[in-house]
């Protein structure tokens, strides 16, 4: 793969998908900047391992749904950095627990749409105003799920989020298109992280007793972050606003 030069910055990169991606990306020649919550072992392994590629790395705690957090995450990586060039927006969270839409808090609801879509509405929005400053021809990258189309009766407020995440892309390619800037939506399927670990056993029956996907197995961050390389690296460029299922096939109607 060609060596592309830039920096990017990869919300929620310290375990899953948000690792995978950012160590893609810095395989593929960029500098790259992380955030997480509360993590600090795995941030640290995440940046240890990037920088094996020799490129500029950090890791940088800030909450997504803390306003404050950031405008200091963006401060933060652009003066170790330099300016962003690409923003991979991936930090999320399931409800702690599943709960029918008949029994489930507004305590969850709010907590999902803080992490899921207000962190990256508002971290987009900043980070967009100083791509146009800097008249950036600059990559946004949304990581949302199946379930932004899929109901689940038990997790609604992570469908809402995605789903939200989802329109958030459309509203943001049509804004920056003017300004050169291309905006993406990753759509992952079933991806075998942390996040998945507590219903492994569930999906493991959906997988490879009941066929869910036409492709019989789990999906891997590497799966999603080859995804993400393509579009940072601007090997879409005449497409925004473009969805990207990687999901082994679960988004095809079958009959
Ligand atoms: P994961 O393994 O649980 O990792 C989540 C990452 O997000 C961690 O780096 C975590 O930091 C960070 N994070 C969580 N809350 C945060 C906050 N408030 N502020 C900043 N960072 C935060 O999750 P994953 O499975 O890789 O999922 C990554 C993304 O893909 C999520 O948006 C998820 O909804 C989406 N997705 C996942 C799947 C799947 O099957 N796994 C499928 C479709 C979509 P710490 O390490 O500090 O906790």
């Amino acid at each position: 793969m060609s060596k592309t030069a830039g920096i990017a910055l990869v919300t929620g990169g310290s375990r899953g998908i948000g690792r995978g991606i950012a160590i893609e990306l810095a395989r593929a020649g960029l500098n790259v900047a992380i955030s997480y919550a509360s993590n600090d072992a795995a941030a640290k392994s995440a940046r240890q391992e990037m920088e094996s590629f020799g490129r500029g790395a950090i890791a940088i705690k800030a909450d997504i749904a803390s306003a404050a957090d950031r405008q200091r995450l963006i401060v933060e990586v652009s003066s170790a950095l330099g300016s962003i060039d690409v923003l991979v927006n991936n930090a999320g969270i399931a409800p702690s627990k599943r709960a029918d839409l008949l029994e489930a808090s507004e305590e969850s609801f709010d907590q999902l749409i803080n992490v899921n879509l207000k962190g990256p509405y508002f971290l987009t929005q900043l980070v967009a105003r100083r791509m146009i400053d800097q008249k950036s021809a600059g990559k946004i990258i949304n990581i949302t799920s199946v379930s932004a189309y899929a109901a689940s009766t038990n997790r609604g407020d992570y469908c809402i989020s995605k789903a939200g995440l989802s329109m958030m892309t459309k509203l943001y390619a049509t804004r920056l298109a003017p300004h050169g800037i291309n905006v993406y939506e990753i759509r992952p399927g079933v991806i075998e992280t942390d996040m998945t670990e507590k219903v492994k056993e569930k999906y493991d029956n959906l997988i490879f007793e009941n066929d869910l996907t036409p492709i019989k197995r789990w999906g891997t961050p590497l799966d999603v972050a080859r995804a993400v390389v393509a579009c940072a690296k601007g090997s879409l460029p005449f497409s925004t606003g473009q969805v990207i299922d990687v999901d082994g096939g679960f988004h095809l109607r079958r009959l």
